[in-house]
């Protein structure tokens, strides 16, 4: 593949895409660098996104070299502007650098080539030209730069069907190697295509069919295909990026029990409240059917899964408890008539798992609705006494004071008590422990 230099159009489409990047949060800044050199250029999903009048998550930029020290100009730049420090940080083995301030993110790459010395396999870098970069890209409509310096500056550079992708709305894959070199690329069409709402060129769905089909996915390492499934988890309408994924056949390809059931998703995460992890709460209910498979010993396989995929210790644990927990949770709520009762059922559990388990009592509305009362109006419930409250009115040291705190909470959560210490101090002191 050449990239191609833009014409009339390109050069119109470039234009955009400067004005585009002078509106956003450091967009002059990074402008006003690059005519200090010939080098820099916008590339990817940035001029995508403005070309779509869509706003960038990030700017992705590439120069010729020395990215982390363009990424410290950039960073003293914006700090000039005041408001909180920029931080800059460079990876020199990777040739990439990453500016973080408040107003956003700018990831800076040295231009490179890649070639894949086998299917799957990380690919070999060496630096490249522009063209070369672009070329190493997933979709044409990734493979879009606009150099804001230099003789080319202004111009729109992409590979062959790019714009006319942009414009159908059309994924297409730049050769036909393509998902067998980082069959990750897979799950990133996925994403897109659910993203974006657009859809796989006939061809480049008739590869990723056969990519698949060859078990392409298993020819890359399970942390990466984790890397995309975090992406996808991550993305502002996850459900949908999970189910074009699903859709595709590549979840049942990372493991062949993971489900995912919409509508169960989303009543999930209508549940859970904000203080809560969509994204785990969503990888847990991928990992239901293995959950009540009664055939196998579900902890041990849930944790090497999420273990290979690289899910942080603490991730993977919410995720376990979400998952084993939730359909006995359905059945407790069931069951549960008092707050109190509900306060035994539920209060030791993840919320993402009480979120999930509400949600699977479709057709059993109370369930939900006890989820939802519980997350409203009884999650917060605390009482004002502790355990010295007790200890200072005589109750020796041991498990009476614990059941004594919880005979009053139950009181208190079941409308048993006036208001304030006293009542609940009376209610605590009222158990008889014999
Ligand atoms: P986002 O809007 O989520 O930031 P993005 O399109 O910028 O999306 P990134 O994951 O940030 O995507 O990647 C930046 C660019 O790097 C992409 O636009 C794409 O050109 C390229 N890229 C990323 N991963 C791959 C891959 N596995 N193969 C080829 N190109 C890739």
């Amino acid at each position: 593949m050449s990239a191609t230099a833009g014409n009339a159009s390109g050069a119109g489409a470039g234009a955009e895409v400067i004005a585009g990047l002078a509106r956003l949060p450091g967009g002059c800044e990074l402008l006003a660098l690059a005519t200090e050199r010939e080098d820099v250029a916008l590339v990817g999903g940035a001029v995508r996104d403005l070309l779509l009048a869509r706003t960038p998550r990030e700017l992705d930029v590439v120069v010729d070299g020395a990215a982390a020290a363009f990424a410290q100009e950039l960073a003293d730049a914006l700090a000039a502007l005041g408001g909180g420090a920029p931080s800059s940080t460079g990876h020199q083995r990777f040739g990439t650098a990453l500016v973080v301030w408040e107003g956003g993110r700018i990831d800076i790459a040295e231009r490179r080539a890649e070639s894949y010395p086998s299917p799957g396999a990380l690919p070999e870098v060496r630096a490249g030209t522009l063209e070369e970069d672009l070329a190493r890209r997933d979709f044409t409509v990734n493979a879009i730069a606009v150099p804001l310096s230099g003789r080319l500056a202004g111009e729109l550079l992409c590979a062959e069907h790019a714009q006319e992708d942009l414009r159908e709305g059309r994924l297409r894959v730049l050769h036909e190697g393509s998902f067998l070199d980082d069959p990750t690329r897979l799950l990133r069409l996925a994403r897109y295509s659910a993203r974006l709402g657009f859809e796989a060129e006939p061809r480049t769905a008739e590869l990723a069919r056969e990519a698949l089909a060859a078990g392409a996915l298993d020819t890359v390492s399970r942390a990466r295909i984790g890397a995309e499934l975090r992406l996808a988890l991550a993305e502002s309408d996850a459900v949908a990026a999970l189910g074009a994924i699903s859709e595709l056949g590549a979840l049942a390809a990372i493991e062949r029990r993971l489900r995912l059931d919409e509508s169960l998703a989303r009543r999930a995460l209508a549940l859970l409240p904000g203080d809560g992890r969509p994204d785990l709460l969503l990888m847990a209910s991928l990992l239901l059917p293995l959950s009540i498979d009664p055939d196998e010993d579900p902890e041990p396989v849930m944790f090497e899964l999420l273990d290979g995929l690289e899910f942080t210790a603490g991730d993977r644990e919410c995720v376990m408890r979400t998952a084993l927990v939730a359909p006995g949770l359905f059945k407790e709520l069931s069951l549960a008539a008092k707050p109190s009762e509900m306060h035994e059922a539920l209060s030791a559990h993840t919320i993402e798992a009480i979120a999930l388990g509400g949600a699977m009592g479709e057709g059993t509305s109370s369930v939900t609705a006890e989820a939802e009362i519980w997350f409203e109006r009884l999650r917060h419930v605390h009482l004002e006494i502790t355990g010295q409250d007790l200890l200072d009115a005589g109750i020796p040291a041991g498990p009476q004071v614990g059941w004594r705190l919880t005979h009053a909470l139950a009181r208190k959560l079941d409308g048993e008590l006036g208001g304030g210490r006293e009542a609940e101090l009376t209610a605590a002191l009222e158990l008889d422990v014999r």
